[in-house]
């Protein structure tokens, strides 16, 4: 065939345009492109291979060469690999195939931020050679055509391409960029080498550049006729798991995180069904010092096809799992796609559900090992990572059910790890709820008043500290259909687990103290909503309780420490009428003082701080002398 000229598609013409305009920030990224294309190329021949064993010719080991000439301002990419025929060549560099590109195209906008990242969505990496070159040769021969059946294709990236046919014995393609006008960086080879390293280091070929040494005469690196590889060639996810050993689980893990500690758990699968992908990923043992900026990105890398696309892909994983650490390989993605469409794409979703779960089972099933060592390793990891994880009752209502059962608390029987399925094993006959108290530190939580007839009556209760406790618990409603109830709302109604005398004798000791109620309200008006007679409270005379709905003391000091405004409603005061310091009250000449120093203590009781305290020390000192 001799030199022809044919004209690209118009797609084609748009698409270069945008690529060279739109992606010339990101330039190097060309590379990864065609040695992406030059490693499909020999997966491909691989493939027929399996049918045709005479498609390896001689030359049966695949590989890829990037090699430069300084003089001719060229960079070369070649591949021993499937090759085009002349039909394919015009094919496949000259129109787009892909369904959906005209509607794509429809949907050009003109902006040009907007545009790069439509682009992502379509495999036009050839094109992104033009970034760099102002004319890409491509001289390729199909495997198992003759060698006088090669082609030559030739561009300057406008409007059109030439083609020809020519004499080529070696099979397979090399891609020739003709670099434009300063980017004379990418004629070094020390710069290709690390644009290989940082993309490419995990395709499973060798990729080859020329040997360099140092001239002492000429006082330059001069390039010998030797080749040697620059890419690792080994992406360990992508081989079996029987092939890899725990030693080699772990050096990659130390690798990817820069942990040095081996990690606590891996996972390694290959997902198959709507959305093709591998994943490895990993649990550290420690947190690292910045686990509380939300901001940060994931630590999940994301590959297509063995190919590096980026770092941090955050949408891979829910913001509550930014712990987890790895790699997802995905089959289905294209190579060029953005941070903005992985958020909108519906693989990614597929792939952030699935590695969701799983890192959920392995959490899973450490915490409900029978053996000991583990669930111990269950037990460290809460330590460092409970907190986080608590955000995800808030955010993942999908995986709630599951989440909830990986808490553990601190409560009235034990100093940690709790769970709520432990709570309900040992639950009273009769009771109907689990009980809690929110605090703002252990001891705060395990001496408040509001506690005592749950101790008196052996029931137990779950003591939350962590700041995002109250959070969690306006998400978390019930657990195995038992509400979450708090002992520090509302009037407490103990249900079944209070016998008839004692309500009963609760209804009578409210109506034989209706006259000191009536005082204490009229005295205490500017302080409290509402006083009456508790039953939560065995040794101390008051405390302060909130209304169902109303914000709880603690949450509306941690909201005034982060500098917010809480919403100020008056809490409730409950007396102890059994209390000798109550019996008092009536017949107390400082009835006003006492008044406020009983529901001074009450606040103090359960971790607040008084608003005047020096009102209290005058009232305290004024009844001390009579
Ligand atoms: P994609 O790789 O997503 O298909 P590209 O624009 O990178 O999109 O490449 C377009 C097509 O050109 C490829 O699908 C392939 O058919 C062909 N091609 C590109 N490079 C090579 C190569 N080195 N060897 C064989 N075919 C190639
Ligand atoms: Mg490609």
């Amino acid at each position: 065939m001799d030199k022809q000229t044919h004209s690209f598609q118009a797609e084609v013409k748009q698409i270069l345009h945008l690529v060279t305009h739109s992606l010339y920030s990101n330039k190097e990224i060309f590379l990864r492109e065609l040695v992406s294309n030059a490693s499909d190329a020999c997966d491909k021949l691989r493939f027929e291979a399996l049918d045709h064993p005479q498609l390896f010719e001689d030359q049966p080991d695949l590989e890829v060469r990037v090699s430069f000439d300084e003089a001719a301002r060229t960079v070369t990419i070649s591949d021993n690999g499937i090759g085009m025929s002349a039909e394919e060549a015009i094919a496949h560099l000259g129109t787009i195939a892909k369904s959906g590109t005209r509607e794509f195209m429809a949907n050009l906008s003109g902006d040009q931020k907007k545009d790069a990242n439509l682009i992502g969505q379509f495999g036009v990496g050839f094109y992104s050679g033009f970034i760099v070159a102002d004319r890409i040769t491509v001289e390729t021969r199909r495997a198992g055509l003759p060698a006088e059946q090669g082609v030559r294709w030739s561009s300057e990236g406008t409007g059109d391409y030439e083609v020809e046919t020519i004499t080529k014995p070696g099979r397979g393609t090399d891609v020739i960029l003709h670099l434009r006008e300063g980017e004379e960086e990418f004629l070094k080879t020390w710069r290709l080498k690390s644009i290989i390293s940082k993309y490419s280091d995990h395709i499973s070929l060798p990729i080859l550049m020329k040997k360099e040494e140092w001239d002492a005469e000429k006082a330059t690196q001069v390039l010998k006729d030797e080749w040697e590889p620059v890419n690792k060639a080994s992406a360990l996810w992508a081989r079996s798991k029987s092939e890899v050993t725990p030693e080699q689980y772990e050096e990659f893990y130390k690798q990817i995180s820069y942990d040095s500690e081996a990690p606590l758990a891996y996972t390694h699968n290959r997902v198959e069904g709507r959305s093709e992908y591998t994943q490895l990923l990993y649990i550290p043992k420690k947190a690292p010092f910045d686990l509380w900026n939300r901001d940060k990105r994931g630590g999940v890398k994301l590959y297509v096809k063995r190919v590096f696309i980026m770092d941090d892909a955050e949408a891979l994983m829910p913001v509550y799992l930014r712990f987890v650490k790895g790699v997802i390989d995905s089959a289905d993605l294209p190579l060029n796609v953005s941070r903005e469409l992985l958020q909108e794409s519906r693989d990614v979703k597929a792939i952030r559900e699935g590695s969701t779960k799983r890192v959920l089972g392995m959490l899973e099933s450490l915490a409900n090992s029978e053996d000991a060592a583990e669930k111990q390793k269950y037990a460290e990891f809460w330590k460092d990572f409970g907190q986080v994880l608590k955000e995800g009752i808030g955010e993942d209502h999908q995986n709630q059910e599951r989440l909830a059962k990986l808490l553990r608390f601190a409560s009235t029987h034990a100093d940690e790890g709790v769970s709520l399925a432990d709570y309900l094993g040992r639950a009273k006959e009769g009771q109907e709820a689990i009980y809690y108290i929110t605090a703002d530190s252990l001891s705060a939580a395990k001496n408040s008043p509001q506690l005592e007839i749950f101790r008196k009556k052996g029931i137990e209760v779950l003591l939350l500290t962590d700041r995002v406790d109250e959070w969690m618990l306006s998400h978390l409603y019930e657990f195995e259909g038992k509400p979450l109830q708090s002992v520090a709302k509302g009037a407490i109604d103990l249900g079944k687990l209070q016998d008839e005398d004692e309500k009963k004798k609760a209804e009578a000791a409210a109506e034989a103290n209706k006259g000191l109620l009536d005082r204490l309200k009229a005295s205490l008006k500017e302080r409290a909503k509402d006083v009456r007679v508790s039953t939560r409270l065995v040794d101390s005379p008051a405390c302060i309780v909130v209304e169902e709905g109303d914000m709880s003391g603690h949450l509306a000091r941690l909201l005034k420490q982060a500098g917010q405004q809480a919403p100020t409603s008056l809490p409730t005061l409950e007396i102890n009428a059994e209390h000798a310091l109550v019996k008092k009250l009536d017949t107390s000449a400082h009835f006003d003082d006492l008044a406020n120093v009983i529901f001074d203590q009450a606040v103090l009781a359960e971790g607040g701080s008084l608003e005047d305290p020096a009102a209290y020390v005058r009232r305290v000192n004024a009844m001390l002398l009579g």
